[in-house]
């Protein structure tokens, strides 16, 4: 069995959504689908989600959501007309998004998450519909059976028990369309996954139903080994480990949901990237394990958006539970962090800028002076990562050496280095206005030659 998950542009529109049904048609193990929301039509669209959101932040300021809500029901009906869909599919679909509306707005994380769930709840349903128009048989299965979820306040997963719910789908004769991004609590309350979560979905039925692959159709032939939109042509990955592709896609590879890697991961179920637009390409493949190739580096990412909390103290490597301290102020602050270079005296913990504000920095400043005793501590903000990933890299002596010497080209100053134990990843912090010179300038290094 295969499960094959859309995105949003692959299913924005009715003819994108012939082209599902023409991929799913065409192989019969093909029998779960997961689905996203209507996606962008055209560079300068908005995505349905997007306009979910703005209607769920109308309703939460007492705003009038007449013209919001018309919106959205307009983008489904003019997909339910391309396909020749009665309009019994909207009813159910305005009466749907009403009800969300007038839904309980006291936690209003949750009532955001209601509102933004039903741009894959409905396109679900009316994807199942025009299968069954067509003469597939089809059904619509909601996440209320199986998709158990944790409560908050933490981020959105899938308990273990989703797993033992679900598996019973393996068994299905007719095609699923299961819609993406979201599941229930036990209590029945509905949670959203990260955006871009539908990857996540997928993900999760494919592991429960032990699939022998999960397809995943977006809009792109594959994955390739440095963001093209920086870097002149680059190299198409035809297979790529689960540790490889996770690494790329923390910093920038956004094709695919980092948090998607998991349950797959788990039990080994490949996964292959396909366009929707070409699927006679033969896409990305993301495998347990694969022979090595000639090139040491598979792929180089780059994400800005990072800053530095630096901290000295003079002994400090003798003080017992000084990092522990440190990074329990943070915990109080509900920040996580990326990475912790340290020297004897001094440490620097990486984290998203996104977390901060100024009153949370403030606070944070102040305590790990007054707490900790500290000689020195400055937060910086503008910070990049580039990553250079591979698994060759482990038995390849002098690569740091040629991407330092690559980076130290383009001038800038290379603020922290930071090798992974499992020595699949490289990671160099720099100041945000290097980015694409280091990419394209690493690029240069460890793939031109090879394409040449
Ligand atoms: N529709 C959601 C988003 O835009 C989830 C997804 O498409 O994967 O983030």
């Amino acid at each position: 069995m295969i499960v094959c998950k859309f995105g949003g542009t692959s299913v924005a529109s009715a003819e994108q959504i012939q082209k599902v049904a023409n991929i799913v048609k065409s192989n019969p193990a093909r029998k779960i689908v997961a689905v996203s929301a209507p996606g962008k039509r055209s560079g300068d669209d908005i995505k349905v989600t997007d306009l979910l959101i703005d209607l769920a932040n109308a309703a939460l300021q007492n705003e009038n959501i007449e013209e919001k809500l018309q919106t959205v029901v307009n983008r489904y009906k003019s997909i339910a007309d391309g396909l020749q869909l009665d309009h019994t599919i909207c009813d159910v679909i305005t009466e749907d998004l009403r009800e969300r509306v007038q839904g309980d707005p006291s936690n209003e994380e949750l009532f955001i998450d209601s509102l933004k769930a039903a741009g894959e709840d409905n396109n679900a349903k009316l994807i199942a519909a025009y299968f069954n128009s067509i003469g597939m048989s089809a059904r619509y299965v909601s996440p209320k059976e199986g998709l158990v979820v944790n409560d908050l306040p933490e981020r959105t997963f899938a308990l273990p028990e989703a797993y033992t719910n679900l598996a019973p789908l393996k068994d299905t004769k007719e095609i699923i369309v299961f819609p993406g991004f979201f599941g229930y609590t036990k209590a029945g309350i509905l949670r959203t996954f990260d955006r871009g979560g539908s990857d996540i979905t997928g993900s999760i039925l494919a592991a429960a139903v032990e699939a022998e692959l999960y397809e995943n159709f977006t809009d792109v032939d594959c994955v390739f080994s440095a963001n093209p939109k920086v870097v002149n042509d680059p190299v198409e990955i035809k297979e790529i480990t689960y540790r490889e592709m996770r690494e790329l896609s923390y910093a920038g590879f956004s094709v695919f949901h980092d948090e998607a890697l998991m349950p797959v991961y788990k039990i080994g179920v490949p996964v292959n990237i396909k366009n929707t637009n070409n699927p006679s390409a033969p896409g990305t493949r993301i495998v347990p394990s694969r022979p090595a190739t000639g090139r040491p580096v598979t792929g180089i990412s780059a994400d800005s958006g990072f800053s530095t909390l630096y901290v000295s103290k003079y002994l400090m490597n003798r003080e017992v539970g000084f990092g522990r301290k440190l990074l329990q102020i943070l915990e109080d602050e509900n920040i996580s962090y990326e990475h912790t270079p340290s020297g004897l005296d001094d440490i620097s913990v990486i984290m998203r800028s996104n977390q901060l504000t100024p009153e949370n920095e403030a606070r944070i400043l102040t305590r790990v002076k007054n707490e900790l005793q500290a000689d020195d501590v400055q937060m910086r903000h503008g910070f990049s990562m580039i990553v250079i990933v591979g698994e060759g890299m482990r038995n390849n002596t002098g690569l740091a050496a040629r991407a330092a010497t690559a980076i130290s080209k383009t001038g800038a100053n290379i603020e922290m280095i930071n090798q992974g134990s499992s020595e699949v990843s490289l990671v160099f912090g720099v100041l945000q206005e290097y980015e694409n010179r280091i990419l394209q300038a690493l690029y240069g290094e460890f793939f031109a030659q090879v394409q040449a």
